[in-house]
């Protein structure tokens, strides 16, 4: 077990493309913390740095308290879960489970327990005899995770591990990994694009965009305090409601309704979160919906307010057909953002 200490690390490839500016941030001993981003925002890159995959352009790199910027990745004591699995098609899967410790010159017996152990708590026992090619997209992540966990590492690295597998075995395989990894206590990085995997995985997220750091935060501090409208519109299904909003004397007002007040000099963007809005004829701003959609628990409305796009969230209870109503917004849920940065205020 080990923190992990990224101190402006940097990753200009050989073609001069900056993929990650200098980036800084500690990972403490056992805490489990999700990169996520778009496509190309530099995630890979980041993880493929800590694993040895990849040259450290700049900065320092600790695992422990081992600086490893030149250990060779076989050497840095790291587990790594990729999203094809890479498993060996001609071995069983009790050999590729234990193929890393063969490596290693562990005896046999000892390989032996390992495997039964790591099978066990991933429930592959019986599966044990099988080749990859005769085991579920499900089993076959669990037998990649099994070579993890045999070679008790320091350090966990998962690279979108669970992208190609269907919705509901996605959902299932996220709760078994967390699971796993709080019982082994192995501080781990997790690489995806998926914010639903971010939310309810992490520890902490760190959000990527471009290559830089958007916000650090816990899931609900991401969530609920978004750092950016980057952040407030990609964490999030549906997103964070972004509004522009003219300020009459520091008070930002919907209609009639003053909902947060800023000393900020320059235009200024609401976010408000579908779910803090009410949706009703004795509510105070005027509002047109224009789609109702069913989702069963709740439903998201879609409209308009002041000409600008609004989702609402209401209880399966509530009626709501097309056309004009009214709404209110809950003030102490509104994140205010500088609307030529984009920064919260
Ligand atoms: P992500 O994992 O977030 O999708 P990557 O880390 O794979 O992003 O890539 C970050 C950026 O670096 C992308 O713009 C990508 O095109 C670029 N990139 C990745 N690998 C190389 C390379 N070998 N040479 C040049 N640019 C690269």
């Amino acid at each position: 077990m080990a923190q992990v200490s990224l101190n402006n690390i940097r990753k200009i490839y050989p073609n001069g493309y900056e993929a990650v500016v200098p980036t800084s941030f500690d990972i403490a001993d056992g805490e489990f913390v999700v990169l996520v981003g778009p496509s190309g925002c530099g995630k890979s890159t980041l993880l493929r740095m800590v694993a040895g995959l990849e040259d450290i352009s700049e900065g320092a790199l600790s695992i422990g308290d081992r600086n490893v910027n030149h250990v060779d990745p076989a050497d840095r004591d790291i587990a790594m879960v990729f999203q094809n699995y890479a498993l060996y098609p001609h071995m069983s899967v009790r050999k590729n489970i234990g193929y890393g410790l063969k490596n290693r010159k562990i005896p046999a017996s000892e390989i032996e327990d390992k495997v039964q152990t790591a099978a066990k708590m991933l429930n592959l026992t019986e599966y044990l005899d099988r080749k990859p090619s005769q085991l579920s997209g499900g089993q076959r992540q669990r037998v990649a995770m099994g070579r993890a966990v045999v070679r008790d590492p320091a350090l966990f690295l998962f690279d979108e591990p669970l992208s190609n597998l269907d919705a509901k075995l996605r959902h299932q395989m996220r709760i078994e990994i967390k699971a796993l990894q709080r019982r082994l206590g192995v501080t781990s990085i997790y690489v995806t694009h998926d914010q639903v995997e971010a939310m309810t995985m992490a520890d902490r997220i760190i959000v990527l965009n471009g290559g830089r750091i958007e916000q650090i935060g816990t899931p609900a501090e991401i969530y609920h305090q978004p750092a950016s409208t980057f952040v407030a519109s990609f964490m999030g299904a549906p997103p964070m409601n972004l509004i522009e909003r003219e300020k009459r004397d520091g008070r930002v007002m919907v209609g009639d309704t003053v909902v947060a007040t800023t000393d900020s000099s320059g235009p200024v963007i609401m976010g408000i979160r579908p779910e803090d809005i009410e949706i009703g004829p004795n509510c105070a701003i005027p509002f047109t919906v224009d789609i109702v959609e069913e989702l069963g628990a709740h439903r998201l409305v879609h409209g308009q307010l002041d000409g600008q796009d609004l989702s609402v969230y209401v209880g399966k209870d509530v009626d709501v057909s097309t056309g004009p109503t009214r709404v209110s917004i809950t003030p102490d849920a509104v994140v205010l953002f500088d609307a030529e940065t984009g920064l919260a205020l």
